[in-house]
């Protein structure tokens, strides 16, 4: 059946991924972008999935963000938490603009958008938000304290939702990628890259396609039963 779905992030690496894949399911999909409005137009030249643009750390451009969509296309009911960006540091060196930055998007960003579409899916019985964490937010990370705190706090918001959305309809999951080919990693110099795919027991990068395969499985009518779970897709990298 579809739905009208919103993948925040949506408009290149992993979220462009998902957008797609739910698109394919007959889902109708927007997709949100924070400032890259080159990337987000070449994305609906290609896809044919309409943009919008807001910064998901702003509460307000997100209710307001959430009302247009619903205008436009109806009720959201499948909430993809996707947008996120890294401030490395290592911590003695991490300024509290990296750590806010980082919470802002990757978690205070997550509250915003779920907040503002809960009490919708509440009232029609249905809703599907998966979030997406890192394995980083599971085993902690060195430079990446903000990072890792947003990501495994979104791991503890979904266990709490899910709780709160059970008997609603609401199902509420975490998929957790390890390292994915996007341009998140093209800031990784050469010599740890080829560390960090030692360190992969299948021997490479993960593509964005595989973490939406994940997501579109949770986003289905018939994945009711999995709620607060948090799968995970790294290639073995490490294992829960
Ligand atoms: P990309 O950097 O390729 O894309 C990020 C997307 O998020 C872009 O569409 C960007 O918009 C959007 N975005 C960033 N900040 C904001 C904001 N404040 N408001 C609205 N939109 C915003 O990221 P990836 O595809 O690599 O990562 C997607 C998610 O997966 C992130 O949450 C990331 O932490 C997580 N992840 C990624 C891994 C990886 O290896 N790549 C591993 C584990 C987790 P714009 O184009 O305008 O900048």
């Amino acid at each position: 059946m579809g739905r009208v779905a919103i993948v925040t992030g949506g408009t290149r690496g992993i979220g462009a991924a998902i957008a797609k894949a739910l698109k394919a399911e007959g889902h109708t999909v927007a997709a949100t972008y924070g400032g890259n409005d080159e990337a987000a137009k070449a994305f609906t030249d290609e896809t044919g999935i309409p943009t919008y643009k807001w910064d998901t750390g702003d509460y307000d451009a997100c209710k307001a963000g959430i009302e247009k969509v619903g205008s436009e296309h109806g009720p959201v009911e499948i909430l993809i938490n996707n947008a996120g960006i890294t401030r490395d540091a290592p911590f003695h060196k991490m300024t509290p603009d990296q750590w806010n930055q980082v919470i802002g998007t990757n978690l205070t960003g997550v509250f915003n958008m779920t907040h503002n579409v809960w009490n919708g899916m509440r009232d029609r019985g249905f809703g599907r938000i998966v979030t997406i964490s890192s394995i980083n937010g599971q085993k902690g990370q060195f430079a990446q304290a903000n990072y890792a705190a947003a990501k495994a706090g979104d791991i503890g918001f979904t266990k709490s939702l899910a709780q709160e959305g059970a008997k609603k309809g609401i199902t509420v999951n975490v998929v957790a990628p390890g390292y994915i080919n996007t341009d998140m990693m093209s800031t990784i110099p050469d010599k740890v890259m080829e560390s960090i795919v030692g360190g992969i027991p299948v021997g490479r990068l993960g593509e964005p396609e595989e973490i939406a395969r994940c997501v579109s499985f949770l986003c289905g009518d018939d994945a009711g039963f999995i709620t607060g779970s948090t799968i995970s897709a790294n290639g073995g990298q490490y294992m829960t």
